[in-house]
């Protein structure tokens, strides 16, 4: 792709990043800060803690930053290799249309479009299918720098302990040793799968793990040249394993299905208007989860490029209606069963999801069961059981966790859950791109309301003790004087 230099788009990066600030400076953003200094042994405490830089916690550091709440993200992944796009995922480009404005919060100048016009020109822009994978990194990258947002990368929270008195203590390992930060509130934007990890077939368990990988983990697919590989599911990611495979080399890629037929219709996009991202929160329970629980059945398709990307090769073979019965490890491989037929494979791939389950994270282990989740207070329409809605945490408004016993776990709502389990509660706003800016403006409001009620006896002390005046008392003459001065 050629650089900009035509005058279509003003004049480029530089000229955008101008508009950006003109922009922000208009709007008298980012607003002036009025959160009052709090220190707890012997140290500042934070204001926000943002847990993950990827796209989510950006998008939350600078909303609540135009509010006046400074806050810092830490994110365990080195600088510019937040969230899965330059490490795990393995599509070419993005499945989302490349209109979708993402964390731009509004703001025209901070678009991915506005950003790949400056530099690549109107025309690149209307010739553009979808989003290159990369390119959506490298976007994430600028939005970050052009906002200036405080990221300290490769800290790694270690711990996360709600404190009695409504401070949160956080532990992190960092370059320089294990450090400890204590914050007013903090906001767990750890991603997709932020609350648990990979959701694995039990028979996993016992085969040798050189035999095989799950979609999401760091794995070189170089490796499976020359190998028989099967891949488990019918997902996007199912489709980028064994494409990857296939192009790395791989011997064959048999796709092994349980379904019957791929599903073919997006219902998440058929759904998405600003009533289904803003309206999802006020719904009644029952119709939050009929409508997540609907999706997760229906099940969103795998995108047709992806597809194609696969069957393009003649190595590459779709097995529908054919759930994994268990998996052995033998003496030339994995023996896989199947309902009708057996296969044996060098190499696994399982692409079967993340899953809720807070054993899985080690930092959370001083409050997860405390944590009240819908499982816990809301039974389901018979017929409308679902595993995964049941374990989803049951927030407050501004994405704060809440406390399964009253009382059991002081501080709890203190920490808010911002990623993809908090979608029960919220709607699709806070997993996938389109609704990040909807979820980002949501949190930082909610977290400034809470703040300002919290110190509401200081800042009414403030306003008492506030004397500037703006009146001096020499605009008008008293009636009352001058008839002093002067009596008829
Ligand atoms: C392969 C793949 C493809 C996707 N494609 C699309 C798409 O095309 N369109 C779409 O809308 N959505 C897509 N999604 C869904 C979603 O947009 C992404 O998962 C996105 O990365 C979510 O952003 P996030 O900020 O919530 O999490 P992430 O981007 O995953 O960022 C979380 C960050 O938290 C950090 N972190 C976690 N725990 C800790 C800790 N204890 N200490 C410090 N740091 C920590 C991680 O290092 C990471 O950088 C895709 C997801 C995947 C996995």
């Amino acid at each position: 792709m050629t650089q900009n230099t035509s005058s279509d788009t003003g004049s480029g990066l530089a000229g955008l990043e101008a508009r950006l600030a003109e922009d922000l400076d208009r709007l008298a953003l980012p607003a002036k800060p009025w959160l009052l200094a709090h220190s707890h042994e012997g140290q500042p405490v934070l204001d926000v803690a943002v847990i993950g830089a990827g796209q989510f916690g950006l998008a939350a550091c600078a909303a609540l930053r135009h509010l006046g709440i400074e806050a810092i993200a830490f994110d365990a992944a080195p600088e510019g290799l937040e969230g899965p796009w330059a490490t795990t995922a393995r599509m070419e480009t993005l499945r989302s249309p490349k209109e979708l404005t993402g964390p731009a919060l509004g703001f025209a100048s901070l678009t991915f479009r506005a950003w790949f016009e400056a530099q690549f020109g109107r025309q690149a822009w209307a010739t553009l299918d979808k989003i290159p994978r990369l390119q959506w990194m490298d976007y994430l990258r600028w939005y970050r720098k052009v906002l200036a947002l405080d990221v300290r990368n490769l800290h790694e929270v270690i711990k996360v302990e709600p404190l009695p008195g409504g401070l949160v203590r956080l532990r992190m390992n960092t370059p320089s040793g294990e450090i400890v930060h204590f914050a007013r509130r903090v906001v767990l934007a750890t991603g997709y799968d932020g609350l648990g990890g990979r959701r694995l077939p039990a028979f996993v368990d016992g085969l040798p793990t050189d035999r095989w990988c799950h979609s999401s983990d760091v794995f070189d697919f170089n490796r499976l040249r020359g190998l028989r590989v099967g891949v488990v599911g019918a997902g996007a990611s199912s489709m980028d394993s064994a494409a990857s495979a296939l192009e790395a080399g791989a011997a064959s890629a048999d796709l092994l299905i349980r379904r019957h037929d791929i599903p073919r219709i997006n219902k998440v996009k058929g759904a998405s208007n600003a009533g289904f991202m803003i309206g999802h929160w006020d719904l009644p329970d029952e119709d939050k989860w009929r409508i997540r629980h609907y999706i997760n059945v229906q099940q969103v398709p795998p995108p047709r490029a992806s597809m194609l990307r696969v069957s393009r090769h003649a190595n590459a073979r779709f097995h529908l209606g054919c759930p994994v019965l268990d998996v052995q490890s033998v003496a030339d491989g994995l023996r896989v069963v199947t309902p009708e037929q057996s296969f044996t494979f060098d190499f696994m791939v399982f692409s079967t999801g993340f899953h809720i389950d807070w054993s899985e994270r080690d930092a959370f282990a001083p409050f997860a069961a405390h944590v009240r989740s819908w499982g816990d207070r809301f039974l389901p329409e018979p017929g409308q059981e679902d595993a995964e809605l049941g374990a989803s945490p049951d927030l407050g408004r501004a994405f704060e966790l809440q406390e399964r016993v009253a009382g059991a776990c002081p501080g709890l709502d203190h920490i808010h859950c911002f990623n993809f389990p908090a979608s029960l509660t919220h709607g699709y706003i806070s997993g996938d791109i389109p609704g990040i800016s909807v979820a980002a403006r949501r949190l930082s409001e909610g977290i400034a309301s809470l703040l300002y009620r919290e110190d509401f006896a200081q800042h009414f002390k403030a306003i008492e003790a506030f004397a500037e005046p703006e009146v001096f008392g020499d605009e008008w003459t008293d009636q009352r004087k001058q008839k002093e001065s002067f009596p008829s």
